[in-house]
């Protein structure tokens, strides 16, 4: 039996390690941290829980597939439902919008609260649909890393319909061309952030992530966004991944260009394989010091993070809902402090997410 050795047990070391067990390989995963999940992991301080990175679900079908291939009923692990309303959207001069999952809902209330016609914004999500299904395949499910994913009839497609993707122009662009309404655009700009990025800068092929939301809509886990972490980990022990935690990797072992195991503080493990679910940029300037790195890779702009406060509150908020968005009145000089000055903004946009509104055992 080949063995693999993978680096972190985040969300997608674990999910590599699943597929890697079900095709029959010997997996050991080493996590520097005490626990699995990286980003997608949870504290509590007192009686409060929080959730530390991610909080909002889409694409629930990438988890139960992982379930399925494994011949297991997600139901007895995992539980999850679909939001009716993705977001709460609030404004400085007092506007409110809710985001309604259901297209026409979510088009009517569009057209009430920022006056913009329904046929506009239904064009815009059609686009941004057109954009997705040229480029999900290519680059979404398939590695980046074979020349297969570039030669073929879907890549074809797609550079014929090249004008589709805007990708002459910049997100704030491609909506400032779709729409009239200030506010309308500021909340399809912000999608540029669901990656870290500036819309005024990142490429108008980026409404496709708007699609994701639309199309496949916004989920919620019934016990949090860490369940997703502890049913995926519970899964790969019962497919016989073996888990070592408090182990961070040092090197990668290369011997006459080929990986043979890695190394951690104290020991040496061989393996047939080895996967980084670290950083690629620290992968190879920590793990691989001695190789030659693809340096435009590691030489392209990283996406900035965010500060986040965790916040125990006794009370209750009415007005708001899971997902929050309090909004700057410039944001273009929000993302301008952001990337060019590389500050905080005075007046930031601001994300509440209020897991008691939805998560069991977080009231
Ligand atoms: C604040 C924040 C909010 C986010 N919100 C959302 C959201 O709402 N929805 C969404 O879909 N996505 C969101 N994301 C993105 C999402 O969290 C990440 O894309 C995802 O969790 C990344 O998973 P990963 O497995 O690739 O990496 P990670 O979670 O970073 O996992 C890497 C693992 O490798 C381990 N590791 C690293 N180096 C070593 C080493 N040398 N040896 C051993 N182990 C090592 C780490 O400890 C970690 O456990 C958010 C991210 C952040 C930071």
């Amino acid at each position: 039996m080949k063995k693999v050795i993978v680096i972190g047990s985040g969300i997608a070391g674990l999910a590599v390690s699943i597929r890697l067990a079900l095709k029959g390989y010997n997996v050991q995963v080493f996590e520097q941290n005490s626990y699995p999940g990286g980003k997608l992991s949870s504290f509590s301080i007192k009686d409060y829980r929080f959730d530390a990175g991610p909080s909002l679900f889409t694409m629930p079908h990438l988890v139960t597939e992982l379930f399925k291939l494994a011949g297991e009923d997600v139901k007895n692990y995992f539980e999850f439902s679909k939001k009716e309303i993705a977001c709460n959207y609030f404004w400085q001069d007092g506007t409110s919008f809710k985001a309604y999952g259901e297209r026409k809902k979510f088009l009517k209330e569009v057209e009430e609260i920022f006056n913009e016609p329904q046929y506009n914004v239904d064009q815009y999500l059609k686009k941004a649909k057109k954009k997705y299904d040229l480029t999900s395949s290519l680059f979404l499910e398939q590695s980046l890393h074979k020349l297969k994913t570039f030669i073929s009839l879907d890549t074809l497609k797609a550079l014929f319909q090249l004008k589709t993707f805007e990708l002459q122009k910049s997100l704030h662009q491609a909506n400032t061309q779709s729409f009239s309404s200030p506010h309308l655009i500021q909340l399809f700009d912000r999608y540029a952030t669901y990656n870290g990025s500036d819309p005024y800068q990142t490429s108008g092929i980026m409404t496709l992530i708007q699609h994701l939301e639309s199309a496949y809509g916004t989920f919620v886990p019934k016990k949090g966004m860490v369940s997703i972490t502890e049913s995926l980990f519970g899964l790969a022990k019962r497919l016989g991944v073996k888990f070592s935690f408090e182990t961070g990797v040092k090197e990668i072992k290369v011997k006459l260009g080929v990986v043979s195991g890695i190394k951690t503080k104290s020991d040496s493990f061989s393996s047939d394989y080895v996967i980084s679910n670290m950083d690629v940029f620290h992968t190879y300037k920590k793990l691989l010091p001695n190789e030659i790195p693809p340096i435009n890779r590691l030489k392209q702009e990283r996406s900035s993070s965010a500060v986040i406060f965790y916040w125990g509150i006794k009370q209750s908020f009415p007005d708001l809902d899971l997902h929050n968005i309090f909004f700057s009145k410039n944001y273009k000089k929000e993302f301008q402090a952001i990337f060019k000055d590389k500050t905080v903004s005075e007046d930031p946009t601001i994300y509440i997410n209020v897991t008691s509104k939805e998560v069991v055992g977080d009231e």
